[in-house]
């Protein structure tokens, strides 16, 4: 199997890499001393290669917010856009939730739920047109895609998950039944302790991704769907995992994971976003004890990490060899817009004012560095981005948060972005302008709002 890196980047796969990158890093500042009276300029713009140097203006006492009118007409315009350019031939399928047609299966599903549009029953017929050929995908895979079968987010469960919850929506329980049935039966393939190879237990393809959809469904249906005995197995294995590699590796952490030979500390392939998952099962700690101490102290060993600016390292060994500040990443999949979810679900469960000051750090960066470069979306992009305030507003319900989350979205129509990169899959949940919308849509409950496939307040329930 091979899975592409959530941000298309490798960050610490190899030193040789590192060495090139402060080679140029070096090469760059000599540029800048040379170049007279445009070094300052040429220093600046090179500092902020990755992302548009945020000139919006802070809040300021006032809530500047973007008319409900204008946010609703984006999100017409988008759907719009995406409706008349993704297919739902086969090939589009590949890629589940995070660039796949399931992904805008979802984004409609979502819509179909949202005070704003639930009267638009387009929402609900256009997730059935894009769920179907997806959940034949799902169920159907041929012989070289049974591994991405048992990824949430990039592969097959995600799509079973969103499935089930459509079916409940239209009211056809005998399919909804069979897709909870396929999802449930499909665990017991994630349960051998490195069932993909390559590391198993990351969110998008790993065991955290099965484990994130049985909160989705418990949160769609109100009630548990899949069996407690099946999610703490799960979680077992997954503990069991971070302990054999931590101590093989004789890592500072108690819990610790690779995947493809590289200690990702992110939300897309990292320790945050397993440790996240894992909070949320509380019956895991009465069958193994010292679980939760374990979890408690990787927590607090990534929390040791977070830096100045408010960021955080993408892998360990970036911990002893930070990359250049040019070539940081503040993205969801890599960075303090991930790992935020971490220390706010931290804090919703264990109540210390810590990790509620690191998500106020993590809110910094983001506003300082978040603009980025790389398009619309939610993995590497504004929209991801933009969630980061709106979870600061539910968290803290300081106005400044929701300003900072109109503004970013503001930015989407400004001059300005109309140089970012337009990614691979441009209409996509996670990379296009699927999770736009998702975003888009959350500004007008922001309440509600919560980042796509999971909602750290759940961890209260
Ligand atoms: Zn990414």
């Amino acid at each position: 199997m091979t899975v592409a890196n959530a941000s298309g980047l490798a960050p610490s796969s190899q030193s040789l890499t590192h060495m090139a990158r402060e080679l140029t890093s070096n090469i760059d500042k000599l540029a800048t001393l040379e170049s007279c009276g445009r070094g300052f300029k040429f220093e600046i713009e090179n500092m902020a290669k990755r992302y548009f140097v945020n000139q919006l203006s802070d809040f300021a006492g006032t809530l500047v917010e973007m008319p409900k009118a204008d946010i609703k007409n984006l999100c017409q315009l988008y759907t719009e856009k995406i409706f008349s350019k993704q297919s739902i031939k086969r090939d589009e399928c590949n890629g589940g939730l995070y660039t796949g047609a399931a992904g805008v299966g979802y984004m409609c599903y979502f819509l179909s739920q949202h005070p704003e549009f639930a009267s638009e029953k387009k929402f609900l017929e256009k997730s059935l047109y894009y769920m179907k050929p997806a959940l034949h995908f799902a169920i159907y895979p041929e012989k070289h895609e049974k591994d991405m079968q048992l990824a949430f987010i990039l592969g097959g469960i995600g799509s079973l998950a969103v499935g089930a919850a459509l079916m409940k929506a239209l009211g056809e329980d005998e399919e909804m039944q069979e897709y909870l049935n396929q999802y449930n039966a499909l665990a017991e393939e994630c349960m051998d302790r490195d069932y993909l190879g390559c590391g198993s237990d990351e969110l998008l393809v790993g065991r955290a991704g099965y484990l994130c959809g049985v909160l989705f469904l418990e949160k769609v249906f109100g009630e548990k769907v899949v069996s407690d005995e099946i999610a703490i197995k799960l979680c077992i294995a997954t503990v069991e995992a971070g302990r054999k590699y931590s101590k093989k590796r004789k890592s500072p952490c108690p819990l610790m994971y690779a995947y493809y030979d590289t200690e990702y500390l992110g939300a897309a392939h990292g320790l945050s976003g397993i440790l996240q998952i894992l909070i949320n099962f509380p019956a895991l700690y009465e069958k193994i004890p010292n679980a939760l101490d374990w979890v408690k102290e990787s927590v607090d060993y990534i929390l040791s990490l977070q830096t100045q600016s408010g960021n955080f390292p993408c892998a360990t060994d970036e911990v002893t060899d930070p990359r250049p500040e040019s070539d940081e990443l503040v993205h969801w999949c890599h960075g303090a817009p991930g790992v935020i979810y971490l220390m706010a679900t931290a804090y919703l469960k264990w109540k210390k004012e810590e990790y509620l000051a690191s998500c106020l750090a993590a809110g910094e960066v983001v506003w300082n560095k978040g603009l980025l470069k790389k398009g619309p979306g939610l993995c590497h992009g504004i929209a991801g981005n933009g969630y980061v305030f709106l979870l600061l507003y539910r968290l803290t319900g300081d106005k400044k948060h929701l300003h900072r989350a109109h503004q970013f979205a503001k930015f989407l129509t400004s001059e300005e972005f109309k140089k970012a990169k337009i990614p691979d899959k441009p209409y996509s949940l996670f990379e296009g302008i699927a999770g736009t919308v998702c975003f888009l849509a959350d500004l007008m409950q922001p309440d509600k709002a919560h980042f796509p496939l999971f909602d750290v307040f759940q961890v209260a329930r």
